[in-house]
């Protein structure tokens, strides 16, 4: 059973959305003033992505809350849902239950990692244990048991299905963790698969999905220097403690100070 995420529905405009909210916090006029020159086109489209690309800069990340999205999510095992749901703030789950649906097929469909197919005879294990499995679900339903305690038996490896509703804020958070390298490789394939479906309606704001160390997030690993000298993408971003290393070094005086201007340069090269 394959992995499927499809992006149902977004809240309508929401480059709009974030205008409006980042305005009202900047401006002495009211929100209907704003809404008015967004509406009538006071405010040309490329101001506002303009000023978006610049308070998405910032660490002003309130106004990202009144962006949502709803996905549809299939072919996740329950390993990965275990792990999704640990997120509570600013996201809504809905997901199959395992007491309504039963598993009528002949054979349980199961999500199977690629380190049992790659280890010599454990595909084979795995796929007679979840035979087994089969075996004895599909019995104690034929015994009468509910379909509810026939589920004590289901592996990890059950495959479930999703709508949820995560606002953009709280989407970033989930890529900052779980686009890390230190993230299962299930869920990291699933946010990376919802990065794509943002970046295809809203490609502004799917470029903003990126694990922590990206150039439009933290920009550094915060993860155990051991965990980031494994990382591939450690061979481009520094760990937190080389940062630290430089800036005590710059405080000795030992690095060249910053010219005027150096700054800016250095943040625009990290954002291009
Ligand atoms: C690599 C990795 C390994 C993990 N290993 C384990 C493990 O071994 N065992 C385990 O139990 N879990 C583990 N987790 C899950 C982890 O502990 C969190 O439950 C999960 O990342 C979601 O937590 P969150 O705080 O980011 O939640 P979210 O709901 O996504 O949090 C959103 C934001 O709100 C903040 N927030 C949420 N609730 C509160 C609150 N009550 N008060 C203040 N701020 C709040 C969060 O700090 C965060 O900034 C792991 C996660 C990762 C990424």
């Amino acid at each position: 059973m394959p992995l499927e995420v499809t992006l149902i529905d977004y809240a309508r405009d929401p480059l709009e959305k974030l205008y409006g909210a980042y305005r009202t916090c900047y401006t002495p006029k009211t929100p209907a003033e704003v809404w008015r020159e967004i509406g009538d086109g006071t405010i040309p489209r490329e101001k506002i992505r303009e000023f978006i690309q610049e308070r998405l800069k910032t660490g002003h990340a309130s106004p990202l809350e009144q962006v949502v999205f709803w996905f549809g999510i299939s072919g996740v095992s329950r390993a990965l849902s275990h792990q999704f749901v640990r997120h509570r703030i600013g996201i809504s789950f809905e997901q199959q239950s395992q007491r309504y649906v039963k598993y009528r097929e002949e054979r349980l469909e199961y999500v199977t990692p690629k380190s049992w197919e790659k280890t010599p005879g454990m595909r084979d294990e795995y796929d007679r244990l979840m035979a087994e499995i089969t075996r004895v679900y599909q019995l104690a339903m034929q015994k009468g048991i509910p379909a509810e305690d026939a589920r004590f038996v289901l592996p990890n490896a059950t495959p479930t299905n999703f709508q949820v509703m995560v606002n953009f804020q709280e989407l970033l958070h989930i890529a900052d963790l779980r686009l890390c390298w230190r993230a299962q490789w299930e869920i990291r394939h699933m946010v990376a698969q919802m990065r794509r479906e943002v970046l295809r309606v809203v490609p502004e704001l799917g470029a903003q999905i990126q694990p922590k160390c990206g150039e439009k997030r933290m920009g550094y690993c915060d993860e155990p220097v051991k965990d980031w000298e494994a990382c591939p993408i450690g061979k481009v971003r520094p760990h937190k403690e080389q940062l630290f290393a430089l800036f005590a070094q710059h405080k000795a005086g030992n690095l060249a100070p910053l010219q005027e201007g150096e700054l800016r340069k250095v943040e625009d090269a990290g954002n291009e």
